[in-house]
């Protein structure tokens, strides 16, 4: 870790610093978990017994979405093989959305490298319920150098009749899979912004509804699910729905993946049951003097100290895996501000509210920085924030202020030590005078 603070301290460039730098640790290893994953590979395809069984062994198990919403997978899953496909490409699609882009996560990639088998099974159970004969995986672009690996899985899995024509002999049950790489979008991690960029347009959100569930990939029945929420489809299969339910919260089965970084002394990736508290991760990766945590990404929730004892699970924090920690040298301020830069670059610029808005609030943030503000900008930025907020087109805008709104309220000496600007006072007051 020291030697890291010195390459950033040094502003060494990041293509100069050491590959062992890059790898990251497998912290904890659950051996009924994802990361402890022990099932070889088609060990939960021959688990399952029958479509109808499967779905069910799915909404009994709990199971919610990992990009980090938590939509109930076992009703996607429902909804998607209740839908009828249309016209020539009358089909179901299997979508696994591997464009890890959120600040901060890189889980995805972790259970990529490790766990290939794992989530292309999780793709392969999600076609046997839906009745999928096509599967895609979106990759992010940075990605890339994974491509052969994966690549590789997927034809040993075609060797041993896990993917292609009559998957273990059973006729009619033909599935397969292919790779299709990003190019570097933020964006296109929203997953109807995916499928238009898998369709091969520019990578824009669609309106929604419909859902990609009854229009999704060429308009058709399509399940888009995340790398981890497919990996834990595949052990659900193998190991049954109570077992997956017997794990974390009433709400929240199962487990999460972390990827922790920032000021402690042992970041990487980190697997737990749901329901752990902020101020446990904090204990297990070796951070001392937090000041604050943003968990889910740039446009998640930034927590100060006197919340660490809330909980990881959607009845309290939800989190894509994205845990960020800050400790009490950084400025939240600066911390904001370089959020707000990333939201501006990565706006699809479709729509107003958004395309500008960004940009205003990146204008305001400057300004503040750069010593020329007033409280009339903090109330700039704030109004900037709800237009963001009610009337941009997808949740890239609609969240793009969240990182000024939590610091504002919880780190709000950060800004105003730089407010340097007195606000116009008018040598008559009327009111005073009337008064
Ligand atoms: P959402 O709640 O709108 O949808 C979640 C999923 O449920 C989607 O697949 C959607 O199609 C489906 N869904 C929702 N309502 C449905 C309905 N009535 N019928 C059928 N399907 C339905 O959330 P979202 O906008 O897709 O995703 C936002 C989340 O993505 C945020 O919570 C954020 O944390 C997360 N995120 C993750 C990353 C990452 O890298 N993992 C990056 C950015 C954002
Ligand atoms: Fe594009 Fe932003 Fe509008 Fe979403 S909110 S469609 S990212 S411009």
């Amino acid at each position: 870790v020291d030697k890291v603070v010195d390459l950033i301290r040094h502003k060494v460039p990041l293509d100069e610093w050491p590959a062992e730098y890059f790898v990251v640790e497998d912290n904890i290893r659950r051996k009924d978990a994802l990361l402890g994953n022990d099932l070889a590979p088609g060990d939960a395809l021959r688990a399952m017994r029958g479509p109808a069984e499967m779905l069910e062994a799915i909404k009994a198990s709990g199971l919610r979405g990992r990009g980090g919403a938590g939509f109930s997978t076992g009703q996607k899953w429902e909804f998607c093989r209740n839908a009828v496909g249309t016209g020539a490409h009358g089909a179901h699609y299997v979508v696994c959305n591997a464009d890890e882009g959120e600040p901060g996560t890189f889980k995805d990639r972790v259970l990529l490298s490790a766990h290939a088998d794992l989530v292309f099974e999780g793709m392969t159970v999600a076609a046997y319920v839906i009745g999928a004969k096509k599967g895609l995986v979106y990759l992010r672009g940075e990605y890339r150098y994974l491509l052969d690996k994966l690549n590789a899985v997927l034809e040993k899995r075609r060797a041993d009749k896990l993917l292609g024509k009559s998957i273990l002999g059973q006729t009619g049950f033909d599935f397969d899979i292919e790779v299709h790489l990003g190019a570097g979008a933020y964006i296109c991690g929203e997953e109807t912004a995916l499928l238009e960029s898998l369709e091969g347009h520019r990578g824009v959100p669609r309106k929604r509804p419909p859902f990609p569930v009854t229009s999704g990939y060429l308009g058709q029945p399509t399940a888009v699910n995340n790398v981890e929420t497919l990996a834990s489809a595949a052990l659900i299969a193998a190991k049954g729905a109570a077992w997956y339910k017997s794990i974390g919260t009433a709400k929240s089965s199962g487990t999460k993946v972390l990827s922790i970084s920032g000021d402690c002394a042992r970041p990487g990736i980190y697997e737990y049951p749901y329901g752990v508290t902020v101020s446990q991760v904090l204990a297990d990766c070796g951070a001392i003097d937090t000041q604050a945590c943003q968990i889910a990404g740039a446009s998640g929730l930034c927590i100060a100290p006197g919340e660490f004892g809330r909980r990881i699970a959607f009845e309290d924090i939800p989190t894509g895996g994205s845990f960020m920690i800050f400790d009490n040298t950084r400025d939240m301020f600066e911390v904001a501000r370089n959020f707000v830069h990333f939201f501006v670059d990565e706006s699809c610029g479709f729509c107003t509210p958004c395309r500008v808005g960004t940009t205003l609030l990146k204008n305001v943030m400057d300004k503040i920085h750069d010593g020329h503000g007033g409280e009339y900008d903090i109330g700039d930025a704030q109004r900037v924030i709800k237009t963001l907020k009610t009337a941009s087109h997808c949740g890239l805008g609609q969240t793009a202020g969240n990182c000024v709104a939590d610091t504002l309220q919880k780190f709000r000496p950060s800004y105003e030590l730089r407010l340097t600007v007195r606000e116009f006072e008018p040598a008559f007051d009327l009111d005073k005078a009337l008064s």
